[in-house]
């Protein structure tokens, strides 16, 4: 299948090419031309999340240099099942994408990009992917490439805006996975990024991927979940599940509108921003208006452009038509305080700051009892809560336990590089 760009200038291109550029040359998204259907029954009852990823995104590689290497990509990246398991006491559930290397749902997708990467074809020189991180991605993505053959990683990182944790494990990987604190922003080290990869002249010596959230092929793989979830409870129950998915660049909760796109028995979608609520503002019927990106205690949310909003756009350009389709709500730092407080009080689970903007949510749909709430809900969990133990702790006063991947992590040394906010600098060290 041919992949389009959202600005409709760049010519289509095949999934492969689509997933090596990550952005289009015209600077759009990359989107499928068109988006399969499925019914229920075209899924195996007892399928894995492996099985399902297979037959889900078959359509989109049919053709392409990878579609025999599609198997083993899906059964790389989608080895860990996430749990759909009861939450509170309401009748909800939640659904865990945790589980993975650095227990955010991210390794999912990052996972995927890897292992589509490392099997392209290529020359003799090695990929090097460079990604800009405020703490979470750069993980994600290090943990993904660790000793791939042929690709190397650069992260970048704000030198001191990143949590000490978050710090130690973008710098402990090693091997061909390097870490580079930069003396600037998030947003200075997104310039570097964006200089480079921009830099036709250095690509043709250093050939330069990207793994930033805009890639298709970290956004398409992360629809499994969200049909593998829906379907088994579908097979249980004979009903659809709705999801409250917390957001942030808008990828995760995007992929979720993807598979219900697809016929996947996926009912309502809710989007739980924090305190950054450009979207709860399109959504009540403002208009679109990107704001500068305020810190809040669920950092990883803290995004005031959320950059899938033009593939949204592209898909339903009739605003009051996408309306009609989504919803989203905004959460202040108070109410996350509460949200977790009050998980860990009335119902003794930990959440983590993300996960709780989308408890939240659902329990004031609830109050409010807006139209269609009675029905099966999951709220989405983004991270384990022991990735944000400056937040959680004080709030429930014990410590929460590391799970084991995180804390072999945390026991590797660790070692980021100093580097200048200086595309020049970059250029040097990435050319030796
Ligand atoms: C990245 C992230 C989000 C936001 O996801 P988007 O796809 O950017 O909307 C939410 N929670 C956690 C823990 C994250 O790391």
């Amino acid at each position: 299948m041919r992949m389009l760009s959202t600005r409709g200038v760049a010519p289509p291109a095949s999934i492969s090419d689509a997933i090596a550029a990550g952005l289009a040359p015209d600077g759009g998204l990359y989107m499928p031309e068109s988006l399969p259907t499925f019914a229920p029954t075209d899924f195996d009852d007892d399928a894995t999340l492996a099985q399902v990823a297979k037959h889900l995104l078959q359509p989109f590689f049919a053709g392409d240099a990878l579609e025999r290497e599609l198997d083993a990509i899906c059964d790389t990246a989608f080895a860990i099942e996430p749990p759909l398991r009861a939450f509170g006491e309401s009748g909800d559930f939640i659904l865990e994408l945790f589980h993975g290397a650095t227990a955010a749902f991210k390794d999912y997708g990052a996972g995927f990009l890897a292992a589509a990467l490392a099997a392209l074809p290529r020359g003799n020189k090695p990929l090097t992917i460079i990604v800009a991180t405020s703490g979470d991605t750069g993980a994600a993505v290090g943990a993904a490439f660790h000793r791939k053959p042929g690709v190397r990683v650069a992260i970048l990182y704000p030198d001191g805006r990143v949590s000490p944790r978050q710090a130690h494990q973008l710098g402990c990987f090693g091997d061909n996975v390097r870490a580079f604190r930069v003396a600037g922003s998030f947003d200075d080290c997104q310039r570097l990024v964006k200089t480079l990869l921009s830099d036709a002249a250095f690509k043709q010596e250093v050939p330069l991927g990207s793994a930033n959230s805009i890639s298709l092929g970290r956004l398409l793989p992360q629809m499994a979940y969200y049909a593998h979830a829906s379907l088994a409870h579908s097979r249980a129950t004979g009903r659809s599940l709705n999801f409250v998915v917390p957001t942030g660049n808008l990828g995760n909760a995007m992929a979720c509108f993807l598979a219900r796109r697809m016929s996947l028995p996926i009912g309502r979608i809710v989007l739980a921003n924090n305190a950054n609520d450009v979207l709860a503002k399109f959504f009540a019927g403002d208009d679109y208006a990107p704001q500068s990106s305020l810190s809040t205690l669920a950092n990883a949310m803290d995004v005031g452009a959320p950059n899938n909003f033009e593939r949204l756009q592209w898909l339903e350009p009739d605003a009051t038509a996408l309306r009609t389709q989504l919803s989203a709500e905004s959460v202040d730092d108070d109410e996350i305080r509460d949200t977790i407080v009050d998980a860990f009080q009335r119902h003794g689970e930990t959440i983590c700051p993300h996960t709780a903007c989308a408890v939240r949510v659902l329990q004031r749909l609830r109050a409010e009892g807006v139209e269609g709430v009675e029905g099966d809900w999951a709220v989405v969990s983004t991270a384990h809560p022991a990735k944000f133990p400056e937040v959680v702790e004080p709030l429930i006063g014990r410590e929460v336990p590391l799970p084991p991947a995180l804390a072999a992590m945390l026991e590797r040394p660790s070692h980021a590089q100093a580097l200048a906010d200086d595309a020049g600098a970059l250029r040097a060290i990435l050319h030796d």
